[in-house]
Parts: structure tokens; C-alpha cells; sequence
């Protein structure tokens, strides 16, 4: 991409109600747009960031057997009075809205119910289970406080997969397997050092869930850490009782506070009792079909790694999450020749990369190569033209090469 094909500018100040710094470094490198507390557009350079955090998500849960599909945001309101979640009691963030006949819808928070219902044209057998299907949709939450930027938001991402088991045995062997397919997400997004499957209350259907929680000064959750098992309690849940249970003392916890970045649930069969969802097993008899549920937020996650990689410059996105690899930045007449070459080849070798090609200062170039937060930037001005060289420069530490063509071109394949 050219930047002077970019319609998204760089901003030197974010909006002045803005408080979370992921937000303002991802408006102020036009990443995002604000609407509304808690409800922010995804631009060309944010939903590159966005779509590789999904795509990470996406290749782990096909791994494990996920059936990707899309519900609908429009909810009819009967779905959710089977289970009772439609009243503004139990379920407290809801977005509601009316047909002109009067008839209720409401955006959907979450999706247990529709997709409850919608599993009964497809299951009714043993042999249809188990059964993964997941999305990657907008939820609508009217969330009291807003103000964590893409980490809390009103309207925001969320891939949700829903496992349909025979019963408790088949789900909790799923459980595990997904539960290391979290670890999968969280290592590959480059924050598996600093994520903890933490133990969390689990309803009234199982002792626990689990919480993929990222250690993080801004995040909203207190958890109490143990560093060597590499696991965490949620203070909701930390109590003796717990403690006995998982065989640690308080001694070797630290408390800290943390982002949730997943979850991964048992539902049991709250929501086949709720919609009557059943199958035949082998000997004939009918049986209710054992849920669980478990979601990731890809706008939380995006907003925690803005938070997280970046410096007083602005952002240091890791290569895999980055929308491009090189910051491809043409100085003066000739250097812009060899800089469009340049430009043509390395896309044409599949990299990915972010060419300004503006008749702008070198030194604001720099600066917003530095903003964007692009892992890698290669200069070629008039001067290295002459000497047949480019300029290779580290976002993450201001390493700095001169490289020949060939070693440039070398480099970069390797990543
Ligand atoms: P929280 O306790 O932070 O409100 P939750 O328990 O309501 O989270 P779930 O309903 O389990 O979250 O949603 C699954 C995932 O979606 C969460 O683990 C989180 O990553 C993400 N998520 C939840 N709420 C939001 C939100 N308001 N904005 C962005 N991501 C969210
Ligand atoms: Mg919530």
C-alpha cells in the first residue's frame, strides 16, 4: 500500500475524551475511528491488525474442529425468554429494539441461545456429535463503563465457539484440548509469557471456568498469581476452600491485575433444557446434549497489544500482528525511483509493505513510520542510491544496518 493511497492521516493528538492509551495511539496513527465511548470504526490499518489477531484465532480453532459460520446480530426476544436472559435483570447489558409492528428484537450480547435453537434442525443423533461451530461477530453490550478504549467496548468483536457433546466425559476431553489451543492464540499474539489460564467461578453448572488473563496495569480484573504452575485465581473465587482445592497457599500468590482476554466455560445443559435440545443415543433413548461455550475478544486482544508493545514513539507491533512488515520510506528524486522498484519487488515477493511515497520531510516520515509502530524501516534516499545501499531500521530497539540490495532482499524473506 501507498500511503499516499491511504486515506487515514496521522494525528499528532488523540480526542481529548479519549483516556486509554491504546485508543489514543490507535487514533492518533488513524487505526481507529472514535463514534462514541466504547464504540470505535476499524480503518484500513486497523483492520489489518484486527483481521490477523482473527486469523491467528481462526487457524487454532479449525485445529481443533471448529465449524466457522456467522448468526445474526437481530435477535427475536422468544429465543431468550426459554432461558430467561431476556429480562434486563439477568441479563443487564442489552440493546433492545422494535419492529413497526411492535414486535421486540434485541442485538445479541452472546449467542447460546440462537445458536441453541439453530443446532436443533442439525442434531439428532449421536452421530451428529460432537459438533464445534464458532463465529467472529460484533456483540452489543451496553457496558456501564466504557473508558478502556478497544479493550471494553460497547459494540465489539468476539469469536464465541459453542461445543455440543454427548455428554460430560466427551466435553471435558474437548475442554482440554481447546484450553491448549488458547495457549496456541496467546503465544503466537506474543503474549503467552504474560497470560495465565486462571480459575474462575463456574456458575452453577461446574466448580470452575477458565479465564485467559493478561497481566496488565490498566486490566480491570484482579487475579492472584502463581508464577511456577504458570496458573491464577480470580479474586471472585479466592478463597480457602479454593486454595485447598488447588493445592496452593497464599504465600506463593502475587496479586496482580489483568486483562481477560478468553474464557472457556462448561454449560452443561442449561441451554438444551432451556430450548430442548436432545439426541437419540445408541441404545434408543433420548438425551439432552452438553454445551459449552468459549470466547475470545479479538478487539480486547488488539487494543491490550496496543497497550502493551508500544513506547514514548508510539506503537511495536510483533511481525505477525503488524498490518505490514516494512516501512518502505523514498528520499529525494532518485530515491524514489529506486524506492518504487524496490516497492514493486518485495510485494511481488509476498511482503507486505507500507510505502510512503509522500512528498514529505524525511524526518515526518520517520516519525510516523515510528507512530505506526511497522516492525521494520527500509530508507532509500539519494545519497545511499549513490553508494547502492538501503537503510534497514528496527522499530523495536532502532537497530540499524546498511545493507546491500541483495542482503536487504535476504533479510526480509526471513521474516
Ligand atoms: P468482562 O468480565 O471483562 O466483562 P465477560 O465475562 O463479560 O468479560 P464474555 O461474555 O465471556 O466476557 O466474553 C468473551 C470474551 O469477549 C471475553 O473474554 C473478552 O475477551 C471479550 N469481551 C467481553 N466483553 C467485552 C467488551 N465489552 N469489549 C471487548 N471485549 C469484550
Ligand atoms: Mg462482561
Amino acid at each position: 500500500m501507498r500511503v499516499s493511497k491511504l486515506f487515514t492521516k496521522t494525528l499528532k493528538n488523540a480526542p481529548a475524551d479519549e483516556v486509554a492509551k491504546n485508543a489514543q495511539l490507535l487514533i492518533r496513527g488513524g487505526y481507529i475511528h472514535k463514534e462514541m465511548a466504547g464504540v470505535y470504526t476499524y480503518l484500513p490499518l486497523g483492520k489489518r491488525v484486527l483481521e490477523k489477531v482473527m486469523q491467528i484465532v481462526r487457524e487454532e480453532m479449525n485445529t481443533v474442529g471448529g465449524n466457522e459460520i456467522s448468526l445474526t446480530a437481530l435477535q427475536h426476544k422468544d429465543v431468550w425468554e426459554a432461558s430467561g436472559r431476556w429480562s434486563d435483570e439477568v441479563l443487564d447489558v442489552w440493546f433492545k429494539t422494535k419492529l413497526a409492528n411492535g414486535t421486540e428484537l434485541g442485538l445479541a450480547p452472546t449467542h447460546e441461545e440462537p445458536l441453541t435453537k439453530l443446532m436443533k434442525n442439525y442434531i439428532s443423533s449421536y452421530k451428529d456429535l460432537p459438533v464445534y461451530p464458532y463465529q467472529f461477530q460484533i456483540k452489543f453490550r451496553n457496558e456501564l463503563r466504557s473508558k478502556s478504549g478497544l479493550m471494553r467496548g460497547r459494540e465489539f468483536w468476539m469469536k464465541d465457539l459453542y461445543s455440543f457433546s454427548r455428554d460430560q466425559a466427551q466435553h471435558d476431553e474437548f475442554y482440554e484440548k481447546i484450553s491448549e489451543a488458547y495457549d496456541h492464540v496467546y503465544e503466537r499474539l506474543g503474549i503467552g509469557d504474560i497470560t495465565y489460564k486462571t480459575f474462575a467461578s463456574g456458575g452453577s453448572f461446574s466448580k470452575y471456568s477458565h479465564e485467559f488473563q493478561t497481566l496488565s496495569e490498566v486490566g480491570e480484573d484482579i487475579i492472584y498469581v502463581h508464577e511456577g504452575k504458570k496458573i491464577a485465581i480470580n479474586e471472585e473465587v479466592y478463597n480457602d476452600e479454593v486454595l485447598a482445592d488447588l493445592g496452593l497457599s497464599k504465600d506463593e500468590l502475587v496479586e496482580k491485575k489483568a486483562v481477560e482476554v478468553g474464557n472457556i466455560f462448561t454449560l452443561s445443559t442449561k441451554f438444551s433444557d432451556a430450548l430442548d435440545l436432545n439426541y437419540t443415543d445408541e441404545s434408543g433413548a433420548s438425551q439432552r446434549v452438553f454445551m459449552g461455550s468459549y470466547g475470545i475478544g479479538p478487539s480486547r486482544v488488539m487494543g491490550l497489544l496496543a497497550e502493551h508493545f508500544a513506547d514514548d514513539k508510539g506503537l511495536v507491533w510483533l511481525v505477525n500482528i503488524a498490518p505490514y512488515t516494512v516501512y518502505l520510506v523514498s528520499i529525494g528524486e532518485k530515491g524514489s525511483a529506486e524506492a518504487d522498484k524496490l516497492y514493486e519487488e518485495l510485494t511481488g515477493m509476498g511482503i507486505e509493505v507500507l510505502y510512503d511515497d509522500r512528498d514529505e520531510r524525511p524526518g515526518a516520515k520517520f516519525a510516523d513510520a515510528e507512530l505506526l509502530g511497522i516492525p521494520y524501516r527500509v530508507t532509500v534516499s539519494d545519497r545511499l542510491v549513490e553508494s547502492g545501499e538501503f537503510e534497514l531500521v528496527q522499530r523495536v530497539d532502532g537497530a540499524q544496518e546498511t545493507l546491500t540490495h541483495e542482503a536487504l532482499v535476504d533479510r526480509l524473506k526471513q521474516l
